[in-house]
């Protein structure tokens, strides 16, 4: 939007529609730059800030912002679980998987509650994986984003999914939580020594928080030399190509990195708030020119 007419706005109406990213850390999360990248490609006139929330002061922070008619924002650690109980409504994903990255005003005035990450990791494995409902997929974890992860999985019905995570009673959790959500065969396994991935045709996501700003760092898997038709995805950003990615392609396996998740939750937040799809390449070059300056 070009001065002349963000001007005569802030003269004459209406004010720009205001978006918000709040967490605790949230310096270093760059989402503001992707989301205003695509506001800007799209001529669109809303601003959006990020807002550093000190951990006890969530309930007067959301209070004020709704209070003030935000039209929408993004929730990051570790307020995803907690910001539940001050909205109006929640999505079917956000109430399943009991965590909200993606707040929207609706017309009425009311807030709704929605988890992206789930929903834009789907969308990157679909593209490379159409044939996703007859595979049996592995998830790495049993956090916020391995939860919203199995959530979209069993939602789209897929054929199997097996959680792996380091704490069994959190991958049982999980599972239990999602039980009878649909025919997705849910399941766990334990995770005690060198978890060893050697069936062909199957989807492995490392949805652990390990590698993340930690280029050596890896889970403890092990990839078979002969795989077949194997996809390996990373929820970890940063670095793009992880340590878990690059032992996947040496094993032949297709490989999906972070960024495509992140783009995607990104970009359906913007088409809930605005009605329209964003750039997609765009918001993703954004990112890496944030990911540059680390
Ligand atoms: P949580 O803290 O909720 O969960 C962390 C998970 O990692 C738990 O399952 C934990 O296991 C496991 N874990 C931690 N350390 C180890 C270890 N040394 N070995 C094995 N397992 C371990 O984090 P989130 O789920 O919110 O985030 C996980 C990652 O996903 C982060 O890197 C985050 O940046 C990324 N993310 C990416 C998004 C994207 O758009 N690409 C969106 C959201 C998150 P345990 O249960 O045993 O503690």
């Amino acid at each position: 939007m070009d001065r002349k007419t963000s001007l005569q706005a802030l003269m004459k109406g209406p004010l720009a529609p205001l978006y918000f990213c709040i967490g605790s850390p949230v310096v270093g999360n760059p989402t503001q730059h992707m989301m205003e990248t695509a506001f800007d490609a799209l001529g669109y006139s809303g601003r959006y800030l990020t807002i550093e929330v000190e951990p006890d002061e969530l309930e007067p922070s959301i209070w004020g912002l709704l209070a003030m008619h935000f039209s929408g924002g993004n929730v990051t650690a570790p307020f995803k679980q907690e910001v539940l109980t001050y909205l109006d409504e929640l999505t079917e994903s956000a109430s399943l998987c009991d965590a909200v990255n993606c707040i929207t005003r609706k017309e009425d005035g009311t807030y709704v509650g929605d988890n992206t990450d789930g929903k834009g990791f789907l969308q990157s494995l679909v593209e490379i994986t159409p044939d996703l409902k007859k595979r049996k997929v592995v998830v790495f974890g049993s956090g916020g984003a391995a939860s919203a992860i199995v959530t979209e999985l069993a939602l789209y019905g897929v054929r199997e999914v097996a959680v792996v995570n380091r704490t069994l009673a959190h991958s049982k959790k999980l599972v239990n939580n999602l039980e009878g959500i649909s025919k997705t065969v849910l399941g766990y396994e334990p995770w005690e020594r060198t978890y060893q991935i050697r069936e062909n045709d199957l989807v492995v996501v490392q949805a652990t928080s390990v590698g993340l700003f930690e280029p050596e760092a890896c889970i403890n898997v092990a990839f078979a030399s002969d795989l077949h038709n194997v996809v390996a995805c990373d929820v970890v950003f940063n670095p793009v190509e992880t340590a878990f990615l690059k032992k996947a392609k040496l094993a032949g396996c297709q490989t999906l990195d972070g960024l495509g998740m992140l783009v995607n939750q990104g970009a359906i937040a913007v088409k809930l708030w605005t009605g329209r799809d964003p750039d997609r390449a765009l918001m993703r070059a954004s990112l890496e020119e944030a990911f540059a300056l680390c």
